[in-house]
């Protein structure tokens, strides 16, 4: 295992963290992956690094602290890594960690690697996994990193930028040829619980109707109406959005469809397209001010915090009252494309 530390160039920060004790960091990423995860890895990395504090990449989330299998990040490890989909450390949902011998595990292993604080990049499942290490003593911060921007205590998560950007390509595409076909089209787009995606994209692709589970609204009047009039009034193809924890699936919407309208209706399940890809600006520019955050958060002593985008700027707050935080839909959004689908 190395121990040798990279001689520090911003004095005044090493201090801190000489002060502090930060000579050695963990990073995991953990749960579904999302684009941006790869370039939180690398400002993590490199932030530390230019403070001198050494960096263990751990393997397969959580499953890899468990394990101990992990690897030292140098700057050079993360170059690239800015414009790369996935995450380089791999991620898993790991059962264990509902165990809380192999917690124990876990933090007895940070101890023994030498790991000062842990930065744990992820959704709210893998937030838990963090407050549950941060009470055995290991000192966690959370960065968001999920595509579905369901993590109530932030404005914003990483990957849902580049998942919203990446469905509306598909489906600007797919209209094209329901288009030429005069057909409906009906689309499922990732969120198992909450539509804040399936709202972004619906709304960015002009969609007839879109469908989530926080507001199931009237079928007949939201979707087989709006086909109805539509094709009176010379709208040829419709885009109905369905979000994957919407009540009914995307077949049996499409089903209803042809039921109801006699319109030649297909579906098309986008499923894990929507995670990978190269992350857009935004989630580059995210990525790289909360992995910032999370380092320096770790360099002030700080702990059991997550790192979130309220009224556009980067804070930090606890990871339990995180949790409890409450986010709603846009509902206002949803009204506007309501009442603009004629
Ligand atoms: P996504 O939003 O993409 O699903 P997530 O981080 O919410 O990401 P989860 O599968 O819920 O994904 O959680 C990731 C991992 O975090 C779990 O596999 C488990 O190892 C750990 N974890 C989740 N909840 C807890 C908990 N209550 N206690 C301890 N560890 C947990």
């Amino acid at each position: 295992m190395p121990d040798t530390l990279i001689w520090f160039e911003h004095e005044e920060v090493m201090n801190m963290a000489e002060e502090k004790k930060i000579r050695r960091i963990g990073i995991l990423t953990s749960g579904g992956d999302a684009p941006g995860m790869n370039a939180v890895i690398r400002a993590v990395t490199r932030t530390s690094i230019a403070n001198g504090i050494e960096v263990l990449g751990i393997l397969h989330g959580y499953a890899g602290l468990i394990a101990n299998d992990f690897k030292v990040l140098t700057a050079r490890d993360v170059d690239g890594l800015l414009m790369k989909g996935g995450t380089i450390l791999y991620t898993a949902r790991c059962e264990e960690m509902f165990d809380p011998e192999y917690r124990q595990r876990a933090a007895d292993n940070c101890r023994f690697l030498g790991i000062d604080g842990l930065v744990c990049c992820g959704g709210d499942g893998t937030f838990r996994g963090a407050q549950e290490l941060s009470r055995l003593g290991v000192p966690c911060i959370c960065v968001s990193g999920t595509i579905d921007n369901d993590i109530p205590c932030t404005d914003y998560t990483i990957g849902f930028d580049t998942a919203c950007n990446t469905a509306i390509t598909a489906i600007d595409k797919l209209r094209d040829t329901m288009q030429s076909h005069a057909r409906c089209s009906v689309v499922e787009v990732m969120g198992r619980h909450h539509g804040h995606l399936a709202l972004a994209v619906g709304a960015s692709v002009g969609a007839a109707a879109i469908l989530v589970p926080e507001d199931p609204g009237n079928f007949e009047q939201d979707v087989v109406e709006k086909i109805r009039t539509g094709r009176i009034n010379g709208r040829n193809h419709h885009i109905i959005i369905v979000a994957e924890g919407y009540h009914m699936s995307c077949q049996q919407v499409a089903d209803k469809i042809v039921e109801e309208t006699g319109v030649d209706t297909r579906i098309t399940i986008l499923g894990h397209v929507q995670r990978g890809g190269s992350p857009t600006s935004q989630d580059r520019v995210m990525a790289i001010k909360m992995g910032c955050a999370a380092v320096e958060a770790l360099m002030a002593g700080k702990a059991q915090r997550v790192i979130v985008l309220r009224d556009n700027k980067i804070i930090d707050i606890d990871i339990e009252e995180g949790l409890q935080c409450q986010k709603d839909l846009d509902r206002n959004l949803l009204e506007q494309c309501r009442r603009m689908s004629i």
